[in-house]
């Protein structure tokens, strides 16, 4: 489904990602491991068009991606819940989901926000809140169902976990393994925990480069690639 071939992405004269290769299979859940800085943000936001690989190749279903604009990219099916989740906090966490509405030509849509409420509680009792008055977890619950309202094949979820409280770390796990059946997903973490219990297998970057792949099944015991390029939290 996704074919990341050697690209090379820049932030003015620096050098972010050095030639990353990785390949998604459709229905497939990966993470992107590897410490801070070391490029799985800007892997994510050069899949999308937010930061363009400069050199290399994406290829999305066999479509070359790679010079297409962002919204361009997110009409093919592709949605990136970013770090900093960027909901809109000023509308309603019901307007938030009604905003991010778009149904792709020829796609029989899964998702509405009546189905969304339904089968996330949580934010159905939250669902006349202003999104800048939810907690940070109840913010990236409302991300990536949002993300779900333009009907993702593939969903990037950068670092869903950043700075929350190990109660909802779970949820979101959970959520993560819901979406599985129906999604192919695409996450980054810089521990490794989080990827072995909700990823079939994990690619590690260190300065910009793919270092070690490997399922998550064989990643559990390898405690000198753990200590080598992770972090340990
Ligand atoms: P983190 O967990 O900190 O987000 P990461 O693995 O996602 O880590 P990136 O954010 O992709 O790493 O950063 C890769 C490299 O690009 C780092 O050296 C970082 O300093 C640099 N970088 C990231 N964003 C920018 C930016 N907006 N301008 C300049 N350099 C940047």
């Amino acid at each position: 489904m996704l074919q990341v071939n050697d690209i090379h992405t820049y932030y003015g004269e620096s050098h972010a990602l050095q030639g990353v290769s990785i390949e998604l299979k459709a229905g497939e859940t990966v993470c992107l491991l590897g410490r801070n800085g070391a490029g799985k943000s800007t892997t994510l936001k050069s899949i999308v068009g937010w930061t363009p690989a400069r050199r290399g190749q994406i290829l999305f279903n066999g479509k070359d991606i790679t010079r297409l604009a962002p919204y361009q990219i997110a009409r093919q099916g592709i949605g990136l819940v970013p770090e900093d989740r960027r909901v809109f906090a000023s509308l309603t966490v019901k307007e938030n989901l009604e905003v991010a509405r778009y149904i792709r030509p020829g796609v029989q849509p899964k998702w509405s926000v009546e189905r969304i409420l339904d089968e996330y509680p949580m934010l159905a009792e939250l669902a006349n809140r202003d999104a800048g008055n939810l907690s940070g977890g109840q913010q990236q619950m409302l991300a990536v169902a949002r993300s779900l309202m333009c009907e993702p094949e593939l969903l990037l979820l950068d670092e869903p976990n950043e700075g929350l409280a190990p109660v909802i770390v779970k949820q979101i796990g959970a959520l993560i393994d819901a979406l599985r059946d129906t999604t192919t997903i695409l996450f980054t973490d810089q521990s490794v925990h989080f990827a072995l219990q909700h990823a079939e297998r994990a690619y590690i970057l260190e300065k910009g480069r793919v270092v070690h792949s490997a399922t998550s099944q064989d990643l559990k015991d390898d405690v000198e690639t753990h200590q080598r390029y992770l972090s340990v939290a």
